[in-house]
């Protein structure tokens, strides 16, 4: 098998980096976790602050062997799968490793591509650059709308209408804007309490 089949099934991927470090947002704040962050995004957001992501080409292409080998070197048993996108590839065989090694898995998606992969957490932060796949919103358990734009509010709503009705929601100020709209984002939540504030603490932390 080549290396573009082995991408395609699954069995080996692009791994721009991966670390252990703490949870910085959403649901699973404040916990240790390793974090695989898989190359390759198709979304384009303007404030991205992984834009060195983008290209799937520039990052080694690793087993999911390696890959799950490398994650059981620290002892946290939380992972949590980025991107870039990761759906872009099929997650089913990673994350079947990943189980089968004893690890909780989660993911972080713009729910761009169709979903794959079997998670304890799906985390849903759709973009307005690229339309959801219409397979995200029964998986999600988790809606994380990032606030740039006063835009961002109806977006979330409209979002937040399209989840099942367990899936936590969460709004969450984009860094270079949150002296902005942190304010509004309170006034928001403390009108409807279905939604809750997600920060990026590990920013505040100074840790990756
Ligand atoms: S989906 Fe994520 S990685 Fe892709 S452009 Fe948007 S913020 Fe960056």
């Amino acid at each position: 098998m080549n290396i573009v089949e082995a991408v395609g099934k699954g069995v080996q991927l692009p791994l721009m980096e991966a670390f252990y470090t703490i949870q910085g947002e959403g649901r699973f704040t404040g916990y240790p976790a390793y974090f695989i962050r898989l190359g390759g995004c198709d979304v384009g957001c303007v404030w991205c602050d992984v834009k060195e992501s983008w290209n799937s080409g520039k990052w080694p292409v690793l087993s999911i062997e390696k890959i799950v080998e490398d994650a059981l070197a620290y002892p946290g048993r939380l992972v949590v799968i980025t991107g870039g996108e990761p759906l872009m590839y099929d997650l089913g065989p990673l994350t079947a490793l990943l189980k089968e090694k004893g690890f909780t898995t989660n993911i972080e998606t713009s729910g761009a591509h169709p979903f794959s992969g079997d998670f304890d957490w799906v985390c849903f932060s759709p973009k307005k650059f690229k339309k959801p796949h219409p397979s995200i919103y029964k998986e999600a358990d988790e809606l994380k709308v990032v606030v740039f734009h006063q835009s961002d509010f109806d977006f979330a709503e409209d979002h937040a209408s399209l989840v099942k009705s367990t899936c936590e929601l969460r709004l969450q100020p984009e860094w270079s804007k949150a002296e902005k709209f942190t304010p509004e984002i309170i006034d928001f939540v403390k009108k409807r309490p279905k939604w809750k504030i997600s920060l990026q603490t590990h920013k505040f932390m100074d840790i990756p």
